[in-house]
């Protein structure tokens, strides 16, 4: 039998399965899905099967045989292995990258595999005595011949023993020593045959008499029986206990915010979506379908009223959330609902706890991933449904290889599996909306607030009336009075602060220099916890300075971030008011994120002041006002989705006041009132922003009227990127339609980032059948050639952001 395996080595020839011959040792033991070591060239290196077969084409002494099996069973079902071929092809990557992106980190790292006894009584077979020669624990590669590996495939199936992987790592299982305590008599007699001078013994045994056969974690039974390690370990010499190593599941904080009640009628919009959903999963038809719904409509009992008929089918799903600042409360809502069906895989979580929780899904322990981006690959074997909340958000985009976007490997998997995609939004991406528009999704409208609360009023205010009043406060004097009324009244506020446009720099007061990283084209980060400026695109960290480096002023200040100054600002105005600030600054510790919602969900503060990561999810009843304190930052970008972004952020704010009984209140200050992204989020209505929008990016040519590639070069030397660039735009030129756009190449929006020279190309295209095979005939130059040139080039196919 032979193997076809996807070598772990990103390199253009490579990138394609290699056929190894399958030793008679493993034979009916390899199959697609595991991996395997193999040698290649001189090396060994780690490998995928992706296919195993009768025969193959090479000559019989070409080939070499695999040489060691990582995985005692398949870790990529056969629809991943699909998956990853698609994947590859569809964001132009290597196929190890696609196979790689669907593991969690911690089964990259170096390992060693092992056979555990869990039961030893259950091992029968004379030939397993024999080897295990009375221990616990023995390296997998003893298990060395057929008959070895046909009895512990059997003894793994009934549980009798386990296969499991220590990694050399911190990332490795978790696991804790148990004792387990003889039984009575045994005792009894060892007692009587230790010395009257053996007195700690003897102690001991007294004290494991009274607790015989219970299986007890060491540490508890050291302190609780008040004796050393050492005796311990003398008597489990002597017979007295079995020490086993107890594999535990590092549970991901969840914090418990307030309970959300469980509506016992759905409003009929609610009822018409579950149904339509619900419609395709039993018909198992692979609709995707556009959730539009207004902040507050209920979009999340909808999935949770449609997966829960998924599971009673016995099927599976996955969610997905746009970052961690949605988790907490979302988790905390599908751990009520579903309890420990659960598994949660967000960033905030260590490479340990996200290996746990993939393991536990491969187990087939969970039924429900709630997770980010990655959780799309999750290795369910029997989906129903898959949900993207928040579809609009541009984390669901990877900006590595491989450039995927989770909206479409969901669909993809929707299709593969025969299930319903959902897309909530309350902002739909206007690309969605108009797929929805066309017919290519199905569209379900919440119009309305699911307990008919009205959506908040929304003041605009204009910063500019207010700076020439002789107002140079963050706050307008009309916002200012109504947290003084919130204050007084005891209601909550959340105050935004959108942090791009006041990130913290260094700023000369005399020379009016910015502090530069002397790698990028950019300024550098002031960082007040370290005292130090950090460049957030290579890394570089350099002190603050004390004077100016251009004129040597002392009149240098740092502008800390927005959020601290607006928290100071705060200070002074309501000294009474108890504020949480959240931002990087205050959530850089595991956990902290979920502890602060926490405390305001408990009403420990009066005002939530915070960036974008409260900007979505958040649902307490008592917040009736929102103050955006400055909706400008996002709309002066560079970037085509400017307008969308600011209405998004803007409606999404808004939504967090008078979700419940209390009616809300938003205040939005900005310095163009007059912008149309402004004036309608004014109206929290979405249909004329889309309009309005779309015929924009009809007039500039620009998504969703025209689909663009952005091709990134960068290089140490100016000349070599600018000559490559060329080069390269003439050769699209050559091989693309002429009704495809090539712009540029022009130097990037961040013309150099860590010492390298930055150039790019965009392709505008409506329809190019020969997009494809260009691209990847580039790409072919490059990985051949160019690269060994210093060049690095890199395609992505549907650009979220271009800097
Ligand atoms: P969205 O996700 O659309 O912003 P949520 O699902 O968070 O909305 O619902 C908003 C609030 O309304 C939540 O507190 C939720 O418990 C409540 N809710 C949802 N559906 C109903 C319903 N049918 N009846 C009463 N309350 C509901
Ligand atoms: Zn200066
Ligand atoms: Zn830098």
């Amino acid at each position: 039998m032979f193997a076809e395996v996807i070598v772990d080595v990103a390199a253009y020839p490579i990138d394609r399965p290699f056929d190894y011959k399958i030793p008679e040792l493993f034979e009916g033991f390899v199959e697609p899905g595991m991996r395997v070591k193999v040698p290649f060239g001189p090396r060994k290196v780690v490998g995928y099967v992706v296919d195993v077969k009768g025969e193959s084409e090479l000559a019989e002494n070409k080939i070499k045989p695999l040489e060691e099996l990582i995985d005692f069973d398949a870790i990529l079902s056969p629809e991943l292995l699909e998956l990853s071929k698609w994947l590859a092809e569809d964001t132009l990557a290597y196929r190890i990258e696609a196979l790689q992106v669907m593991l969690p980190a911690a089964m990259r790292a170096k390992y060693e595999k092992f056979i555990q006894v869990e039961q030893l009584d259950a091992i029968t077979e004379p030939d397993f005595l024999t080897m295990l020669k009375g221990r616990d624990r023995v390296p997998l590669k003893y298990a060395d011949s057929p008959i070895l590996l046909k009895q512990l495939k059997a003894y793994v199936k009934s549980g009798a023993v386990q296969v499991d992987t220590l990694v050399k790592q911190q990332t490795a299982m978790k696991k804790v020593r148990m004792i387990h305590i003889v039984k009575a008599p045994i005792l009894e007699e060892l007692l009587n045959s230790l010395s009257k001078q053996a007195v700690k013994q003897r102690e001991l045994v007294t004290w494991m008499i009274g607790h015989a056969g219970e299986s007890i974690e060491a540490g508890k039974l050291l302190k609780d029986a008040g004796v050393s390690a050492t005796v311990l370990k003398t008597l489990i010499d002597k017979g007295a206990a079995h020490e086993k190593k107890v594999e535990v599941y590092r549970e991901p904080e969840v914090v418990q915010l307030r309970e959300t009640a469980v509506p016992t009628r759905l409003t009929s919009y609610q009822q018409y979506a579950v149904d339509e959903v619900l419609h395709a999963f039993h018909k198992k038809q692979d609709t995707t379908f556009l959730l539009h719904g207004i902040t507050g409509s209920g979009k999340t009992e909808v999935y949770l009223r449609t997966i829960e008929e998924v599971l009673s089918k016995g099927q599976e799903a996955i969610v997905l959330v746009p970052e961690i600042s949605l988790t907490p409360q979302m988790t905390s809502r599908f751990k009520e609902r579903f309890g420990d069906q659960v598994a949660v895989m967000h960033s905030a979580l260590s490479a340990g706890e996200k290996y746990d929780e993939w393991r536990r899904i491969h187990r087939k322990e969970v039924k429900v991933v709630v997770g980010a981006r990655s959780a799309i690959f999750a290795p369910f074997e029997k989906l129903g449904i898959i949900i993207l909340d928040e579809e609009h958000e541009s984390t669901y985009k990877q900006e590595d290889l491989p450039r995927y976007h989770a909206r479409d490997v969901a669909i993809w998997r929707a299709n593969y599996n025969g299930c319903p995609v959902v897309l909530g939004s309350a902002t739909p991406a206007l690309e969605s909306y108009a797929r929805a528009s066309k017919g290519v999704y199905q569209l379900l409208e919440l119009p309305k607030r699911a307990k008919e609360q009205a959506l908040p009023t929304v003041n605009i205010v204009d910063m500019r009336a207010e700076l020439q009043e002789g107002n140079r406060s963050m706050f307008s004097v009309s916002l200012a009075e109504a947290i003084r009324e919130r204050l007084d009244r005891h209601e909550q506020t959340v105050l935004f602060l959108n942090k791009r446009g006041f990130s913290s720099f260094v700023l000369c007061r005399d020379c009016g220099t910015t502090i530069q990283c002397p790698n990028c084209d950019i300024s550098l980060t002031y960082h007040r916890a370290t005292e130090n400026l950090k460049c957030h695109y290579c890394g570089h960290e350099e002190r603050v300075p004390t004077i100016c480096p251009e004129c040597e002023s002392e009149h240098i200040r740092f502008f800390g971030t927005g959020t601290q100054k607006a928290e100071e600002e705060i200070a002074k105005l309501f000294p009474e008011a108890r504020v949480l600030r959240m931002d990087v600054d205050t959530t850089r510790q595991k956990g902290s994120h979920a502890r602060l919602l926490q405390k305001f969900s408990e009403g420990q503060a009066d005002i939530l002041l915070g960036t974008q990561m409260i900007a979505k999810g958040l649902d307490f009843p008592n917040i009736t006002l929102v103050g955006v304190l400055a909706a400008d930052t996002t709309l002066h970008l560079a970037d085509f989705r400017a307008a969308e972004k600011t209405f998004q952020l803007l409606t999404q704010v808004s939504g967090r006041a008078g979700r419940h009984d209390l009616a809300g209140e938003v205040f939005v200050q900005t310095y163009t009132p007059e912008h149309y992204a402004i004036e309608l989020a004014k109206a929290q209505v979405y249909e004329p922003f889309y309009h309005m929008e779309m015929s924009s990016r009809k007039q500039f040519g620009y998504p969703p009227f025209f689909y663009i590639v952005n091709i990134q070069f960068s290089h140490e030397e100016l000349m070599k990127v600018v000559d490559y660039a060329e080069k390269a735009a003439r050769f699209l030129a050559e091989g693309l339609s002429p009704e495809s756009v090539i712009i540029g190449p022009t130097a990037s929006a961040i013309s150099r980032v860590n010492n390298r020279y930055r150039y790019q190309c965009l392709i505008k295209y409506k329809k190019e059948p020969k997009l494809t095979e260009t691209l990847q005939a580039l790409i072919r130059f490059y990985r051949t050639d160019w690269i060994k040139d210093g060049l690095q080039l890199s395609v992505d196919k549907s650009p979220v952001v271009i800097y």
